[in-house]
């Protein structure tokens, strides 16, 4: 049996890929913060923490997974100006105890692939429009500078014979996603202002342009970097971007709010030190080497949220 250890299990794309995997007759586990935390059905959940000592490299010598995909990290970038040392921890250091251990498996002769979640965070305000696998990494957060450290190592293991690969994930959303993201923050209130529960919505920069795609075909393609014939660097995006204002315009007209500019108000405390005016990413790479494709495009995404929002807020009224 393939036994496959996910961090950050709980989470959005832990989520759809751990369902995947026990779909597929995997042995899943799971490492989560708090027991009490829930996890998908079938899932064995390990608690600890991922930001302290070696925990995470003895469960992987005990374990010895085939797979280890390292979801877990402080996610928001927001987040990350206020706990820079937690974030270097989480999404830095908690990488290098991972690929410590996976390395010495390797030299016992039990091969671990190792997939980490990287981030278009790392190329900062991005020097090339869309980017690639070869775009200059210059990151302009805490959150950022973490992963570019952990996309660093990655590369070197694999230098040094691990199979290592590392997904540039852009920004994929779904009804799963916390409203501490603002895709999920705006469709929320879109339902909840079309169902007269809310007035208005408060966000910050709303010319910020992202390349939105469907978090399960992330979660798919994180699957297909694991079983790939060689490990390597991936950009996973749609190629098309979005501005924070067109999200905010197609969800209110799907929610069936009318003038969606009256209800919302622009904070200057939401506002981003460092924040790129547009991220859009070339998967070509990935289409070719991976057998990748988005399957959903923007306004879907958008319908599916939305649709999933209305019900929420029907059910909470
Ligand atoms: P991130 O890219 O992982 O940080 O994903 P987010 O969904 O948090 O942010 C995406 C973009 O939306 C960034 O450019 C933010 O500056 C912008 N944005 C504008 N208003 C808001 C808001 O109210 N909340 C959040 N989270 N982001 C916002």
């Amino acid at each position: 049996m393939t036994v496959a250890l996910i961090t950050g299990v709980s989470g959005q794309d832990g989520s759809y890929l751990a369902e995947s995997l026990v779909a597929r007759g995997y042995e899943v586990h799971g490492v989560v913060r708090d027991p009490g935390e829930p996890i998908t059905a079938g899932v064995v959940a390990h608690d600890l923490d991922l930001a302290a000592g070696s925990a995470i490299g003895q469960l992987i010598r005990d374990l010895r997974p085939h797979h280890v995909y390292n979801l877990a990290a402080v996610s928001s970038v927001f987040t990350s100006w206020s706990e820079p040392s937690l974030t270097a921890r989480l999404n830095g250091l908690a990488v290098a105890e991972m690929l410590a251990a996976v390395r010495e498996l390797g030299t016992l002769g039990h091969e671990t692939r190792f997939v980490q979640a990287s981030s278009a965070e790392m190329f900062g305000m991005p020097v090339q429009s869309p980017q690639t696998e070869s775009t200059p990494i210059r990151p302009t957060s805490p959150y950022g500078a973490a992963k570019a450290y952990a996309h660093g190592l990655v590369g070197a293991y694999r230098g040094a014979g691990v199979f290592a690969t590392s997904l540039v994930l852009y920004n994929h959303e779904s009804p799963r996603r916390p409203e501490t993201f603002v895709t999920r923050k705006i469709t929320a209130a879109a339902a909840r202002i079309a169902l007269g529960q809310q007035e208005r919505l408060e966000l910050g920069n709303l010319d910020a342009r992202r390349d939105w795609g469907w978090a399960p075909d992330y979660a798919d393609a994180l699957y297909l970097a694991a079983t790939a014939a060689e490990p390597d660097d991936f950009i996973i995006a749609t190629g098309v971007s979005h501005s924070v204002a067109d999200f905010v315009r197609v969800a209110f007209e799907r929610a069936g709010v009318e003038d969606w500019a009256s209800r919302v108000d622009v904070a200057p405390g939401l506002l981003r030190t460092g924040d790129a005016a547009e991220q859009v990413g070339d998967a070509s790479k990935a289409r070719s080497q991976l057998n990748w494709a988005p399957t959903v495009d923007f306004d879907g995404i958008v319908a599916a949220m939305v649709e999933a929002d209305l019900e929420l807020a029907r059910h909470t009224r």
